[in-house]
């Protein structure tokens, strides 16, 4: 099973991903997470990568359809969600020419709803895992340390909200003109949501 996870940031693909990944065996590749993967270590990537994630704008396209490519190449499981990836109709044409998607999970949520889950967001550093500051001080599943993304800030949401709206939501037409796009509600627990994902591979998969 091939998959793209869209929504805007914050829609809960992340979680959404980990949670598809313990029932079925795909890799789950987020663009964002190789990008701050790449800062950690102070890759050429990583550093070009920042000055446009800081500002809560998009890496420009052919840096991250490169990084896609290889790292489509060198997978070593058959399936794969794409989360975060492609964000611009130019990176869905790219991506049209390296391999075959077998659908698209949109996940709806509101502008408003975002903005919340955003400004709240802790990532554990240990395990990654994501989790509102407000309920936790700890993260609830290995007690590691919780730390806010740089790009968790009231500014950078707006712009990264704004470059969703006008970038990345061209793309539901595009693949919903290929009968690849599967909206789910995104507002609820991530069980609930998780519930309607499956539903959708149900009826709509193998
Ligand atoms: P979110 O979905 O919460 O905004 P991500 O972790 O997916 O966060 O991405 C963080 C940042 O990394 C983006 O704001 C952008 O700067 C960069 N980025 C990630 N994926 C892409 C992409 N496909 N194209 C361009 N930039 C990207
Ligand atoms: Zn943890």
């Amino acid at each position: 099973m091939r998959l793209v996870l869209l929504g805007a940031p914050g829609a809960g693909k992340g979680t959404q991903a980990a949670l598809l990944k313990s029932e079925h065996k795909l890799a789950h590749i987020s663009t964002g997470d190789i990008f701050r993967h790449n800062l950690k270590n102070n890759t050429p990537l990583g550093i070009e990568a920042k000055k446009y994630m800081d500002a809560g704008q998009l890496v420009p396209d052919e840096l991250v359809n490169n990084m896609v490519a290889d790292t489509l190449k060198n997978l070593e499981v058959d399936g794969f969600m794409l989360d975060g990836f492609p964000r611009t109709i130019e990176q869905a044409k790219f991506l049209d020419g390296i391999t075959k998607i077998d659908g698209v999970i949109l996940f709806a949520v509101s502008d408003e709803e975002i903005i919340k889950r955003l400004t709240s967001r802790g990532v554990c550093r240990d395990c990654g895992q994501v989790t509102n500051i407000n309920e936790h001080k700890k993260c609830p599943s290995c007690n590691g340390e919780l730390y806010i993304r740089d790009d968790d800030n009231e500014v950078t949401i707006k712009s990264r909200l704004k470059v969703f709206h006008e970038q990345t939501e061209p793309l539901i037409a595009f693949y919903k003109d290929k009968g690849l796009l599967f909206e789910v509600e995104a507002a609820g627990t991530p069980d609930e949501i998780f519930s309607r994902v499956q539903k959708v591979l149900r009826n709509d998969k193998d």
